[in-house]
């Protein structure tokens, strides 16, 4: 789960880690409020958006007068915000976060993440923070370190001292680095984060160190013991066809193809989706209807996956183990009927009772393309949205 900057900073700051004064904004009136409240006497007016690259979109505008405050509140509200992370059509903004300007001398970037391969946890950091770390990352890799934590052992002094140090920062800062580094990385493990990145940590004249910007991610599998992160969620941020699936408790995830896919289990789920490609066609998305898939579900299912105007064409690959291949036939002719469904449809059933079920769809007079192996099924589906 990801929530909004000013969010991030509210945790970052329960935390101890230094971030400027902010307050967010819904309306214009209310930037102003905010802009008068915080005194000046420069602000920053920053786009509220799931996605980073702001800056660089038009989403992040120093303002040195109320009245600047007022005009640039106006032009980003609203907006159809464009970055490297919205994809072409954008987001839309209706949240501002309204801050102190801060006196940038040098910008850091530091994040923390969980590394499978190591079974740790990276931080990594880099003296080249700011807007282009991207770039940084692709032509200069050598400015960017990376130094693996036990999470049994926690970050020690020294080893926060040595990012300190590896990424340049002046004996001045050190004390205070290792103090940021230290409570972002309990901040990290309290929150069951799965991303914290502190992008940029400006760095000032008198050689203080503050978070300008802060993105987090959450491990949705712990969600259910931090309902003070749940309160954070978005939904305006999220795609609608997740939110609707998730309210079914079906694993949904929109892609960009034209064929649907409905399978009982992520792992087949992700099978259907290669074999799918490998025959040439692209998934319009991942949908586990899990376990205990009732006719209800299905159909629900369904209807998701039609909302989506790409669909051409819908593949059902199922596994009759203890959810029996008869339930799930009933389910899809129903589905069918329900949505009066209308483009083609292949089902591939294997397992207990897959006779039975073949037949019911056989029986049930809908066109209803039938296929044993998920090799036939792939080829079907794929000749079927040509
Ligand atoms: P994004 O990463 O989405 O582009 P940031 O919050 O990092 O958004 O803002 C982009 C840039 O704007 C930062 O790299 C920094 O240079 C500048 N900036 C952000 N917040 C402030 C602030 N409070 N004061 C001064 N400059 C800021
Ligand atoms: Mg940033």
């Amino acid at each position: 789960m990801k929530i909004h900057e000013y969010q991030g900073k509210e945790i970052l700051r329960q935390f101890g880690v230094p971030v400027p004064r902010g307050i967010p904004a819904f309306t214009v009136q209310e930037a102003v409020e905010a802009a008068q409240k915080l005194g000046g006497p420069v602000w920053v007016v920053k786009a509220q958006i799931h996605a980073g690259g702001r800056g660089k979109g038009g989403g992040v505008k120093v303002a040195k007068t109320i009245d600047d405050v007022k005009r640039i509140a106006g032009e980003i509200l609203g907006m159809q915000l464009k970055t490297h992370q919205t994809g072409p059509e954008g987001q839309k903004v209706r949240r501002l976060y309204i801050e102190d300007g801060a006196d940038i001398q040098k910008e850091y970037y530091v994040s923390i993440v969980t590394d499978r391969a190591t079974q740790k946890l990276a931080f990594i950091a880099s003296s080249e923070g700011g807007m282009d770390i991207e770039e940084v990352a692709h032509s200069t890799p050598e400015k960017i370190v990376t130094e693996f934590i036990d999470p049994l052992t926690g970050l020690g002094e020294e080893q926060a001292t040595k990012i300190a140090n590896g990424i340049g920062l002046p004996a001045e800062s050190t004390a205070q680095a290792v103090d940021i580094f230290q409570k972002l990385y309990k901040c990290y493990m309290d929150t069951d984060a799965s991303l914290v990145e502190i992008n940029p940590l400006n760095r000032d004249s008198k050689n203080n160190l503050i978070a300008l910007d802060a993105k987090f991610n959450f491990d949705a599998n712990a969600l259910f013991r931090h309902p003070e992160i749940v309160a954070y969620r978005d939904l305006d941020e999220e795609d609608p066809a997740e939110v609707e699936a998730s309210k079914f408790d079906l694993a949904y995830i929109s892609l960009d193809g034209n064929i649907g896919c409905l399978v009982n289990g992520a792992g087949l789920a992700m099978a259907t989706m290669d074999t799918i490609k490998l025959f040439g066609g692209e998934p319009a998305n991942f949908l586990d209807v899990g376990g205990g898939a009732t006719a209800e579900k299905v159909t629900e299912a369904f209807k998701i996956m039609l909302k989506n105007e790409n669909v051409k064409g819908i593949l059902v690959n199922i596994f009759g183990g203890i959810m029996k291949c008869d339930t799930i036939a009933s389910g899809v002719i129903t589905a069918c009927k329900a949505v009066n469904l209308s483009v083609p449809l292949v089902v591939r059933m294997k397992g207990t009772n897959d006779e039975l079920g073949k037949k019911m769809l056989a029986d049930s007079g809908l066109p209803i393309i039938s296929a044993d192996t998920m090799a036939e099924a792939a080829t079907a589906i794929v000749a079927a949205v040509k």
